[in-house]
């Protein structure tokens, strides 16, 4: 069955189309926005002006002179007036929770250690969450929180080891607890979200996140690659050598235990004299492992997520000459293998948004912040 598609539903695409346009921080007219979206000068001005009036854009006085007509006035995000509230789950040992602005920048952090290794209990997470939504006072529009799991597209945890929750509706609860609009994602497609909207990132993309293990998401056209089980890009627990050393998961040679974080600064301790072919036999392992779906997708661009110690130029390299090699053909041109540059903070400021898509499309968001 194909949705009819109504009027309201045009009005909130021209919202995300124009909003998308200016995010984080380009100013145009609305005589640019016309030219860059095709939209018709009443529509322009009809949709940015209820995006103004409900704290989204702002005005910023008269811009260029293009040498005929008057010059037009510049419109920007608004980052002064809305906030968000983000929480990363996904980090061991500590729980950040953000209060962020509309162009997913940090305004305030809190850290809590987590005193059990990376256990988190629920409580905890609504604790941070209303410790974050008093932080941010006035204009609160919306929440994230990224999650290093299974989510499902409805916000649901379906599973996650490290925190030791299963079948957990995250979004559900904190609707109910604070009356707002809430997104909970898969961390690693928050990274994704950050690196393409707020780094240099393509609409199709593969991004490999290192972490205490190994996650992956895949972006085409923009839009997340989710699979039947939610689950798609989870390829830490995949088998690369059948021979290779025992997995927690119960396996042998899976993914994660030649290139997690973990295992790799183990390797490195026990025989520092080797970091560098440490790292270089890590990357080609997973220049090996990528070398498939990059084919299978026909994708140039791979963004590697992870703390500099790890992902830096050797396992790059050797990541990127692997892929390469193996793939080589006379379809595909270079992938290229490039490391995510938005340091600790992508997770969050991806989560941020993750929660932008989801509430720039509707009316009244400051009305709604309002009365919140
Ligand atoms: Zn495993």
């Amino acid at each position: 069955m194909y949705a009819k598609s109504n009027p309201s539903d045009a009005r909130a695409n021209n919202r995300r189309l124009l909003f998308r346009l200016l995010f984080p921080d380009r100013q145009l007219s609305r005589a640019d926005l016309c030219k860059e979206t095709g939209l018709s000068r009443a529509t322009a001005t009809d949709v940015t002006g209820e995006m103004i009036d409900d704290g989204l854009l702002r005005e910023l006085g008269s811009g260029r002179r293009d040498g005929r007509g008057k010059p037009g006035t510049l419109l920007a995000i608004d980052a002064d007036v809305l906030r968000l509230v983000c929480v990363d789950l996904s980090r061991p040992y500590v729980m950040t929770g953000a209060v962020m602005d509309l162009r997913a920048r940090i305004v305030e952090r809190r850290e809590r250690v987590l005193d059990d290794g990376d256990r988190v209990d629920l409580d905890d997470v609504l604790s941070l969450v209303g410790q974050m939504i008093r932080l941010a006072g006035s204009g609160l529009v919306g929440i994230g929180v990224a999650v290093p799991g299974v989510v499902s597209g409805a916000g649901r945890v379906i599973s996650s080891s490290n925190l030791g929750w299963d079948d957990v509706e995250l979004r559900d609860m904190l609707e109910g607890e604070f009356s707002l609009p809430v997104r909970v994602d898969n961390d690693a497609n928050a990274a994704l979200l950050a690196d393409r909207f707020l780094g240099h990132g393509n609409p199709n993309c593969l991004l490999v996140q290192i972490t205490r293990g190994i996650g992956a998401s895949v972006l085409l056209n923009d839009e997340f690659v989710e699979g039947d089980d939610h689950a798609a890009g989870e390829i830490g627990h995949v088998v690369i050598d059948p021979a290779g050393p025992a997995c927690t998961c119960g396996k042998r040679g899976c993914l994660e235990t030649y290139v997690s974080a973990i295992a790799l600064r183990d390797r490195i301790r026990r025989n520092p004299e080797r970091r560098a072919d440490i790292l270089a036999e890590a990357g080609a392992r997973l220049g090996s492992a990528l070398a498939m779906p990059a084919s299978l997708l026909n994708l140039h661009d791979i963004a590697v997520y992870g703390p500099p110690d790890i992902v830096g130029e050797t396992l790059l390299g050797a990541c990127g000459e692997t892929v390469n090699s193996l793939s080589r053909n006379d379809y595909q041109s270079n992938i290229r293998v490039r490391r995510c540059e938005l340091g600790d903070d992508a997770t969050l400021r991806g989560q941020a948004v993750s929660v932008l898509r989801e509430i720039v499309g509707r009316r009244g968001l400051s009305a709604a912040a309002a009365s919140s």
